[in-house]
């Protein structure tokens, strides 16, 4: 066994640490922030997200943390009428696990919990990586690794060195709010709803808390000195709750991030002794929740590769296409959902709703796929 060096102590890089220690390696994680990730917004944990977790020790933790109401869940019009419908029950039989929801910093604290203080260097930045060598440049001094993973982020400095012919990330077109209502006594089902003017989401948290995200297509780097007035504008006629829930947001609460992508595949995920995992190797839209859910897989046939497959190349050939192909589709349901004019709208909503009559389970089967996965058994 050997030593690893992970960059960057997000969702993908602490699941890695906690992946290969699990297989005997000794581990250690660098991040630039003085603090883990605790950005005011839900994360979607998919069944296929949840197995993964299984193997590092945290799914149970994340499953107990989630809510269950029984509302029906699914996609709306703005106007209201069903477009997908589903309930709990129904995702679980098919996928065989829950799909939860959970404030993101609650995944990241039960990954540091479990990786412990010893193995986490906050604060301090990676320079530079040598892939032949696995030489790591810190603020702090060097470290070498036997194995170096790449999870920095969509903006990854180590994936630009490596692939220096690689576009990076593009803006995807759109914008997104995402925030927090610490408590809501209304009963609110996991819904998304879809408009002319744009897409906005309720997703029940637990203790009665509730995740709210919206999404739209403008130019990069829109803002407003009150994102609520224009969350108000957008989608204050929808509805209801979204008019009572836009009402008792606090407008301070709202983060908006503009999305960007790595529209092109990277040529692999490896070079060298360094994996590139997560968000580094292939940022995607958000319209699926799959980004996270595809880091933690990473971080889990990483591991498995290196102890028991076929090491760097073993991991590029079994992640690479299944994200190239998770994160085009998540691309294709931005798409359809962020349709704009009246003709694509109105032909969307009809072949959905005349989905949902003869083929009832239709909108789920197609992410049968992603959510169906399994980790590797050694
Ligand atoms: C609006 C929105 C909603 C989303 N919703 C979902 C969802 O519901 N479900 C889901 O599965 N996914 C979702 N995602 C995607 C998910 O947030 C990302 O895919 C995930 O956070 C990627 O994790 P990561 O660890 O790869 O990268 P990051 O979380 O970006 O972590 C990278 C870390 O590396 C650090 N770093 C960078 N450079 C250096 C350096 N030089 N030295 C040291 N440290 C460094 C950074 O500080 C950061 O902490 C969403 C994304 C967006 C934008």
């Amino acid at each position: 066994m050997g030593h690893a060096v992970v960059v960057g102590g997000g969702i993908g890089g602490l699941t890695a640490a906690l992946a290969l220690r699990a297989k005997g390696w000794s581990v250690a994680v660098y991040e630039r922030a003085p603090a883990l990730e605790a950005v005011g917004a839900g994360l979607a944990v998919a069944p296929n997200g949840l197995r993964a977790l299984d193997v590092v020790g945290v799914g149970d933790r994340i499953r107990e943390a989630a809510a269950f109401g029984e509302a029906a869940a699914g996609v709306r019009s703005h106007d209201g009428t069903w477009l997908i419908k589903t309930d709990r029950r129904a995702a679980e039989e098919r996928w065989g696990d829950l799909a939860v929801v959970v404030p993101r910093a609650r995944l990241v604290a039960a990954l540091a919990e479990r990786l412990g203080a010893e193995a986490l260097h906050l604060g301090v930045t990676v320079e530079g990586v040598d892939p032949d060598s696995g030489t790591v440049t810190t603020t702090a001094g060097t470290a070498e690794g036997d194995l170096v993973v790449a999870a920095d982020g969509i903006r990854s400095p180590t994936r630009a060195a490596l692939f220096p012919d690689h576009p990076g990330p593009v803006y995807s077109g759109e914008t997104t709010w995402r925030w927090l209502l610490p408590r809501v006594e209304m009963t609110v089902g996991g819904v998304e709803y879809w408009g002319p003017t744009g897409a906005i989401a309720t997703m029940p948290l637990a203790d009665r808390a509730l995740y709210m995200y919206a999404a739209a297509l403008v130019p990069a780097g829109e803002r407003a000195d009150d994102e609520r007035e224009v969350l108000l504008d957008r989608f204050g006629d929808w509805p209801e709750p979204l008019p009572e829930l836009l009402a008792t947001t606090e407008p301070g609460s709202v983060l908006r991030s503009d999305v960007h992508h790595l529209a092109t595949p990277l040529p692999a995920f490896h070079k060298g002794r360094v994996a590139v995992l997560g968000d580094a190797a292939h940022a995607m839209v958000p319209h699926l929740g799959q980004g996270a859910c595809q880091a933690i897989e990473d971080a889990v046939v990483l591991a498995h590769e290196i102890a028991h497959g076929d090491g760097l190349p073993g991991y590029t050939r079994a992640r690479l296409p299944r994200c190239t192909k998770v994160a085009a589709d998540s691309l294709s349901t931005m798409r359809l959902s962020m349709a704009r004019h009246f003709v694509p709208i109105a032909l969307r909503n009809t072949g959905l709703r005349i989905a949902a009559r003869v083929a009832p389970r239709a909108g789920l089967r197609r992410l049968d796929p992603i959510l169906t996965w399994r980790p590797p058994e050694a």
